[in-house]
């Protein structure tokens, strides 16, 4: 079987390495416009800060690749797909066929249609070219705006005051966060964030970004400037769907996936941040995962429990704060019950919403201790009805709703990518033997699946 996988980002790599691990021999070969092999998005706050190296976010060595027999072309961008030929023609102009075709081209930075948006000093981040561009002009520049006050938003900000630059934050919503948090948490956030040295300005539509083809602020709207030479726009991402819509493939937002990963188009299949499940983009590293998995195994034929969907579930990896959601945070209808502990002073907030009994999402600011043992009672819709009264009390303690712990070494759990570390199989490709436990890894050890360090990890009680 030949599979063709256009995009080399999470999606694209890991359906890659599901399909090399299950079909020995099979012929898999990536095409990406990227010019760089397969990295941690996700770190490219911290490549911008100068925490990590170009290098350090790599996630494969080039061997890997050549170990797993994947074939990656980089720089060589699919530019047509003509499904009747089961064929697709490359920016060079070469036709390359295949059997099944996973699209897996991932989103751009949307870019609303801001004045002034086209001057030198105006930058997105998606990619490590646009990680380069965004230090190099921030090595001349002392202010910085960013315009998206979203989790990628503030991580950026986050970076840029790392590189000495001050940074004011303009959130078009009233909060910080507004998919992730409630008006509560986000105050509580914005404390935060203001402590460690960034500004924040909120309920604010940004109406031009001023300068003579140099940045030099951002006018508001009401009249209000903030100055700034450098400016990021932040505000979400948009689905690279453009491809499938000219192959007649259906899309909305995202490409149209069904429980299989499949689309409209025989043998096409999508996963990660272009695809659209039940009405969703998702746009998270484990929806990403989860779906490049079920593609994977769908294109093999293999069997595979359907698709249903993942729970939304977001950490911000910003140093220092420790902040979590996930689920539905700001429940919308009848049914519902929200309980709340909050120590503002301390930087804490913890909501909980339940229905029927069971809890069905939470923020977690400040309570880094309780972030798997909810999502696993998320996941296994446990009944706390019994309990309910207690979840609001600063130091509860969720594992305690799970039956006692059994006497053996505890698994851990990712909490950037839902990877779950279990010392009874270790992490041969790491050389970490089976037995190991948790603690006892290298301060170097890194989630095998997204790259996350040691501090990322959250303990689970079974
Ligand atoms: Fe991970």
């Amino acid at each position: 079987m030949k599979y063709l996988i256009v995009g080399n980002g999470v999606a694209g790599v890991n359906a890659a390495k599901t399909i090399a691990e299950s079909e020995p021999g099979a012929q898999i070969a990536i095409y990406a416009a990227e010019h760089y092999p397969y990295y941690n998005r996700w770190q490219l706050p911290a490549f911008l800060a100068g925490e990590l190296s170009q290098e350090e976010i790599y996630f494969y060595p080039e061997q890997w690749y050549i170990d797993h027999g994947i074939t990656v072309k980089l720089g060589l961008a699919v530019k047509a797909i003509v499904p009747m030929a089961r064929q697709v023609i490359l920016t060079d102009g070469a036709e390359v066929r295949y059997d099944r075709l996973l699209l897996a081209a991932g989103s751009s930075p949307a870019v609303p249609p801001i004045e002034g948006a086209n001057q030198a000093g105006v930058f997105i981040l998606r990619t490590i070219d646009h990680a380069l561009a965004i230090k190099e002009y921030a090595a001349r520049a002392r202010n910085a705006i960013v315009i998206g006050g979203g989790l990628l938003g503030l991580e950026a900000a986050r970076s840029l005051r790392v590189l000495g630059l001050s940074v004011t934050v303009v959130e078009l919503f009233p909060r910080l966060l507004p998919r992730q948090l409630d008006i509560q948490g986000a105050g509580t956030l914005q404390e935060l964030i203001e402590r460690a040295g960034v500004k924040v300005i909120t309920g604010a539509a940004t109406e031009q970004i001023q300068g003579d083809g140099k940045a030099a602020g951002v006018r508001l709207k009401g009249g209000t400037v903030a100055q700034g030479e450098l400016v990021l726009i932040s505000a979400g991402i948009r689905p690279n769907t453009q491809l499938a819509k000219e192959a007649n493939i259906q899309a909305k937002r995202g490409i149209l996936v069904n429980e299989r990963m499949q689309s409209s188009a025989p043998d096409i299949y999508a996963a990660g941040d272009v695809a659209e499940f039940n009405g969703q983009v998702y746009g998270i590293i484990p929806a990403a995962i989860e779906q490049a998995r079920v593609a994977a195994l769908s294109m093999m034929g293999a069997d595979v429990a359907p698709y249903t969907g993942t729970i939304p579930s977001t950490t911000l990896k910003v140093v220092g704060i420790d902040l979590t959601s996930m689920g539905e945070v700001n429940p919308e209808g009848e049914g519902f019950t929200e309980l709340r502990f909050a120590d503002r002073a301390q930087g804490m907030y913890r909501k909980i919403v339940l229905r029927n009994g069971r809890i069905v999402g939470a923020i977690l600011l400040g309570d880094k201790k309780n972030v798997s043992p909810i999502a696993r009672l998320i996941k296994a819709q446990t009944d706390v009805s019994t309990q309910a009264s207690r979840l609001s009390e600063r130091d509860f303690d969720f594992r305690t709703l799970f039956a006692p712990a059994a006497p053996q070494a505890s698994r851990y759990e990712c909490t950037v990518c839902g990877y779950i570390y279990d010392p009874a199989k270790g992490d041969p490709e790491a050389n970490v033997p089976a037995g190991a436990p948790f603690e006892s890894l290298p301060e170097g050890w890194v989630c095998p699946q997204c790259g996350a360090s040691k501090a990322m990890f959250t303990r689970l009680e079974d």
